[in-house]
Order: structure tokens, then sequence, then C-alpha cells
């Protein structure tokens, strides 16, 4: 098994500046998408598919945008108690479709009945989308992703997502949480730092162990009090 500690200092400011930069160049992309869409439709020659590269190149840059502007200093998030079975629920929901489509299965092995945590819905759902995401991308064979969750202590709560991917080899889990780091094609390389940046701002942790049998991600997150 190996561990992974996560991300500096230095790389959390460099987050800040490119969420910065990000949140600047949304808007001129909002415009520049939407009048591509306006000249899309009136466009009837040959040169077609053009405007569809533009757009899907326009679509990259969106997400990869969205993905960054999590890593800048909250402003706009809203803590507020939130049911640990219900958002578990709302995630496997969005995440079982994309599963089967991979020959994936998902187990859920939790009861946190009556069990809230502190935070923002959304960041949270984006954490465990990110993980549960990395191990639907990992599992190119099929396979079941567990979901294991239980009481770590009276005010602390552990949640599992394990694979049964390749596992990560060291070379990869050294650089994991760098942004931008990425062994996919069509890879962000921002799942993991984002998820980080998150769960340190909910005074959780995180961590990762793997061996050549899967992965396995534990994120600990402090109960509402
Ligand atoms: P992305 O998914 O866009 O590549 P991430 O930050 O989510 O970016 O992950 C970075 C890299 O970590 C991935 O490209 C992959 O190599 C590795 N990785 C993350 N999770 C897993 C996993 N469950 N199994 C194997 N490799 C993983
Ligand atoms: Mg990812």
């Amino acid at each position: 098994h190996k561990e992974q500690k996560f991300m500096s200092e230095k790389q959390a400011v460099a987050g800040q500046l490119a969420a910065g930069i990000a949140h600047e160049i949304r808007n001129p992309m909002t415009a520049i998408k939407g009048f591509l869409q306006l000249m899309m439709r009136d466009y009837k020659g040959k040169k077609a598919s053009y405007f569809e590269i533009i757009k899907s190149e326009i679509e990259r840059i969106e997400l990869i945008l969205r993905e960054l502007m999590v890593l800048a200093k909250p402003n706009k998030i809203s803590y507020k108690n939130v049911n640990l079975d219900s958002l578990l629920e709302q995630i496997l929901t969005l995440m079982r479709s994309q599963a089967l489509l991979n020959d994936i299965e998902i187990e859920a092995a939790y009861c946190f009945k009556d069990t809230s945590i502190f935070g923002d819905e959304n960041q949270l759902k984006q954490v465990f989308i990110n993980y549960i995401k990395n191990a639907i991308e990992a599992m190119t064979d099929g396979g079941k992703i567990l979901i294991e969750g239980e009481f770590l202590s009276e005010n602390q709560v552990i949640i599992r997502i394990v694979d049964q991917g390749p596992g990560i080899p060291a070379e990869i889990l050294e650089r994991i949480s760098e942004p931008f780091f990425t062994t996919k094609e069509q890879g962000t390389g921002l799942g993991m730092p984002v998820s980080y940046q998150i769960i340190k701002e909910h005074k959780g942790d995180m961590l990762i162990s793997s061996s050549s049998t899967g992965t396995s991600v534990e994120v600990v997150l402090p109960r509402e009090s």
C-alpha cells in the first residue's frame, strides 16, 4: 500500500490564482459560444463540421474553467446541515447510469441515517462525483465500485470509494495532487486537487491507498455539531 500527502501551500496559492483567471475568462467564453451558436443556426454551408469542432473545444474550455473556479476562495458557497444518506443517494443516482454504460455496478454499504455534515451540498457532491468518475474511468473492464461508510468516532465519518481498477503506480501517485496532472487523453487533471481543496475547507481529510488490485479513496469529514 502506498499513501499520499496532499497539496502544498504553494500549490494552493497557484490554484487560487488559476481560479481568478478562470473567472475572468468565463464571461468572454460565454459570449463567444453564444454567437457561435447563432452562426451555426443560420449557416447551411459545407463547413458545418468546423463549427461543431469549435463548439466542442469551447465546451472543453468551459469544463476546465468550471473545475478551476472551485479552487477559488469560497465566497458564494453556503454552509448548512447536509444529510449524508440523501447526499450519497443523489450522487449514486447520478453516477449509476454512467457506471452501467461501462459495465460497472456501484454497491452502497453505509447507513448514515440522521447524520448530517455541515457543509456546502454542491461542493460535497462534486467531491464524490470526482472520485467515482475516476473509479469508473480506471475500470475499463467493468466490475464493482464499493461505497462504504461508517463512523470513525463520535464526530467524524469516513466514506470510502473502493474500485477494482489497475491501481495507481507510485510515480503517478506522487503527482496526483498537481493541478492539470492527468494520464487521460480527455482528462483535465483537476478532479483530485479540486476535491482535496473542498475537503480541506470542510475540515476533513483524504487518503488514497492503492495496489495492483484497485484503489481506495478515503474521505473523512466532521459531523455537524
Ligand atoms: P483526470 O481524471 O482529469 O485525469 P484527476 O485529478 O481526477 O484528473 O486524476 C488525476 C490522475 O490520477 C488520473 O489521470 C489518473 O491517472 C489518476 N487516478 C485518479 N484516480 C484514480 C483511480 N481510482 N484509479 C487509477 N488512477 C486514478
Ligand atoms: Mg478525474
